[in-house]
């Protein structure tokens, strides 16, 4: 459902005429063959298209409305090749409205030391074309991605692939459409958050439905779909003979499928891309959808559990810039602890809906009582998440704006088997440590529930933050609580500022 091959973005070259046409077709035959090979890496998914050599200010101008009005283009990777004066960039840099990636490169890698003369120093500019740039980008206060060192080197497509993926979030999240069934779970504030705000500055819309309108249609499941998807949960998944066609308790499965066979269709005919539903709000429903859930994430739905819209719209944009990764994506919510002095962890886990894209084997589809919710038992997917680096991603609602907190965490192997424990896991240790972790977490109004991913790192949400213009907020190797204290206490007075009316 994510591909992000459809998606481009423009490599703006900037110059100027002082330095004569000839010098003017280099450029160009550098910038176009420095596109290609963007093009051409593996680090990047998206096309990079080269774009005619900009030297005055209305073609700077017309090039940025272009970028804006292009549905394909989601962002723009600029580059002086030689000095561009950056006057000429003020009404472009002002209306663009795409994300941007400023590449400091030149095209030489190596300085020719016996050969060099006043000819190359004044073809390979970048060192301080880009400095004219980069300081009208930053008098104009606009964010951007500042990537450093050849445009070959492995580290500078890696990074401009991180920004990509990124710039591709945030195109999928304009004018997304999330699905929410019922309300918040009752009380609960951390979930809630201010829709208009999101609208305004994320992009995306929350619709609201009362469950009937999802009964009715999980209600319209024919028995040939229903066949179907029986016969890929037993091709996919370990069961139990009594769950299996046949069995004992086989219509637990049957009514489990027929909720995400609803609930998928429902999605698809309001072309949504993400959801969230609540255990309190199931009337007409047999189950809490859990398999449905897990496997509408792995397709890459954004979900959140108990109308937590904002946690399910970030796991979607993490879902894109995870698409065709190695490693899984998950929501995810910090269950309870292990205190052992000598071996501090995060069990985390959900009731139910924890994405099988972090399996580390394959899943077994189990049915067993709630205990909350009033409802027959659900059906789920149990699995452990394989041990590696992770993070967690929260989105919080601060009254006068969204901060994003992200924690890098170490997920480790269970040492234990949890035989009565029959939900999805995955165990970790947060950085810098694991009181610091949780204390910074708490300090910074962090939720229960996250966006956990195996698949991206913390410079994917740092590039969101940047992009999205959201507090952020790295819990990580070297964080102190004096420090992120002081970060909070500045970053509130910057807001009241920076925001006002
Ligand atoms: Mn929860």
């Amino acid at each position: 459902m994510i591909d992000l091959s459809t998606y481009e973005v423009w490599f703006l070259t900037g110059s100027q005429h002082l330095y004569g046409p000839e010098t003017l077709e280099q450029v160009a035959a550098h910038s176009t063959e420095i596109a290609g090979v963007l093009n051409d890496a593996d680090a990047i998914p998206v096309k990079v298209v080269y774009k005619p050599v900009l030297t005055t200010p209305d073609e700077i101008h017309n090039i940025c409305l272009e970028a804006n009005s292009t549905p394909e283009c989601v962002g723009v990777i600029t580059w002086m090749h030689t000095f561009s004066p950056a006057k000429n960039w003020i009404a472009g840099l002002s209306a663009l409205q795409k994300p941007m990636a400023h590449l400091h490169t030149q095209y030489n890698r190596d300085i020719p030391w016996a050969d060099i003369d006043m000819d190359f120093m004044n073809l390979n500019q970048a060192a301080h074309g880009d400095r004219e740039f980069g300081f009208m980008v930053s008098r104009l206060r606009k964010s951007r991605k500042v990537v450093v060192g050849h445009w070959s080197e492995a580290d500078v497509q890696q990074r401009l692939g991180v920004w990509a993926r990124v710039a591709c979030a945030w195109a999928d999240s304009q004018g997304a459409r999330l699905a929410r069934f019922g309300d918040n779970m009752r009380s609960v504030s951390v979930t809630e958050g201010d829709k208009v705000e999101a609208l305004t500055r994320l992009g995306y819309q929350v619709y609201g439905y009362g469950v009937g309108d999802l009964v009715a249609v999980i209600d319209q499941v024919s028995n040939s779909d229903l066949d179907a998807l029986i016969e890929e949960y037993e091709d996919s998944y370990t069961m139990s003979d009594d769950l299996r066609k046949g069995g004992a308790r086989h219509q637990s499965v049957r009514d489990a499928a027929k909720i995400e066979l609803g609930i998928r269709s429902f999605l698809e005919d309001g072309n949504f891309k993400a959801y969230t539903n609540t255990f309190e709000n199931l009337h007409g429903m047999k189950q809490l959808p859990g398999i449905a859930s897990q496997r509408l994430m792995a397709d890459g739905y954004g979900f959140g559990a108990e109308g937590d819209w904002k946690t399910s719209a970030l796991l979607r944009a993490m879902k894109v810039m995870s698409s065709g990764l190695d490693g899984g994506t998950s929501f995810m919510e910090d269950y309870t602890y292990h205190l052992d002095p000598d071996n501090q962890q995060v069990l985390g886990a959900h009731m139910l809906e924890i994405c099988p894209t972090i399996a580390s084997g394959k899943p077994s589809l189990e049915v067993h009582p709630l205990g909350i919710g009033g409802k027959e038992d659900p059906a789920r997917l149990v699995f452990n998440t394989p041990a590696g680096p992770a993070i967690n991603a929260s989105l919080v609602d601060m009254g006068n704006r969204f901060r994003l907190i992200v924690n890098d965490v170490d997920v480790v192997d269970a040492e234990n088997e949890m035989p009565n424990l029959p939900v999805a896991r995955a165990l970790w240790l947060p950085k810098p440590n694991f009181k610091d972790g949780l204390a910074g977490w708490i300090y910074a109004g962090g939720a229960h529930h996250t966006g956990f991913s195996q698949a991206i790192d913390a410079e994917y949400m740092a590039d969101y933050a940047d992009i999205a213009g959201l507090e952020y907020l790295h819990i990580t190797d070297g964080t102190t609580m004096h420090n992120l204290k002081n970060e909070i206490r500045w970053n509130d007075m910057f807001y009241a500022l920076s925001n006002g009316f």
